[in-house]
């Protein structure tokens, strides 16, 4: 942009700052936000909305990057080198089922069944389109976001003064886009499931778009969180069993 103003907070410091969070170390900010991010929605819309300039969606990828489990591998996943050969015709379901949640965003997908059928390469698929196209989205493998609500759950309060734990859990709670990869059963601190119980329900009832693969069959769900999934008339469970299961077709679509 042509007429961005001089960043007032890097002028204050008396240097660009290159972690600035207003010009991102630029020196130079947005006119429309003036490097807050978010502007003064048009009536009837009321409240802050993101700037035009894409500012709060680049901060808010860059938060969600510290917490993601998107590394290694999982950053090659892609749908194109998603091979569809040699495997179940449920596959094809869950391959399209994901590349659908993924344009739509829509309401949530469930992927459940057989280890070893691609769930987690999908997953990481979407999850790698969708930044490509600037979409904040969190990518969390559920062991271990579990294993550290364990751990910060072993601290006493007095540790974390700074309320890392709480802005991280809302972090997570809060995710334009989840995908949660890998649940299974109820670990064996109930404090930790109620944590994710919690944070599963506030985003079925805010209807924010979310991913879950797991190997457990759906039977085996925790069964709070089961009976939940079972209510919602908008969230799709693909089964996507091993080869040699049988299609159960009652089981494909809810
Ligand atoms: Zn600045
Ligand atoms: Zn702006």
């Amino acid at each position: 942009m042509s007429q961005e103003l001089p960043c007032l907070r890097c002028q204050a410091l008396g240097e660009i700052d290159p972690a600035c969070p207003r010009c991102e170390g630029s020196g130079t900010v947005c006119p429309i936000c003036q490097g807050m991010g978010y502007v003064y929605a048009t009536p009837p819309q009321r409240g802050l909305v993101p700037c035009p300039c894409g500012l709060a969606y680049r901060r808010q990828s860059q938060a969600l990057a510290a917490v993601s489990a998107l590394r290694g591998r999982l950053l090659e996943c892609s749908f194109q080198n998603f091979r569809l050969e040699g495997k179940a015709r449920e596959a094809t379901k869950a391959f399209n089922a994901v590349v659908r949640w993924t344009k739509e965003l829509t309401g949530w997908l469930v992927l459940y069944g057989g280890k070893g059928n691609g769930k987690t390469h999908l997953a990481a698929a979407a999850a790698n389109l969708l930044i490509s196209r600037g979409r904040p989205v969190l990518f969390v493998n559920v062991p271990e976001f579990l294993d550290w609500l364990r751990e910060t759950y072993s601290r006493s309060a007095l540790d974390d003064l700074e309320g890392t734990f709480a802005r991280r859990f809302e972090l997570v709670r809060d995710a334009p886009v989840l995908i949660l990869d890998d649940l299974g059963a109820e670990s064996d601190t109930p404090w930790a499931n109620e944590k994710l119980y919690i944070l599963l329900n506030y985003r079925l009832e805010m209807r924010l778009p979310t991913m879950i693969t797991s190997n457990l069959r759906f039977d085996d769900f925790p069964g709070r969180l089961r009976s939940r999934l079972g209510e919602v008339g908008f969230s799709v469970l693909v089964h996507n069993p091993a080869p040699d299961y049988r299609l159960r077709t009652g089981q494909v679509t809810l």
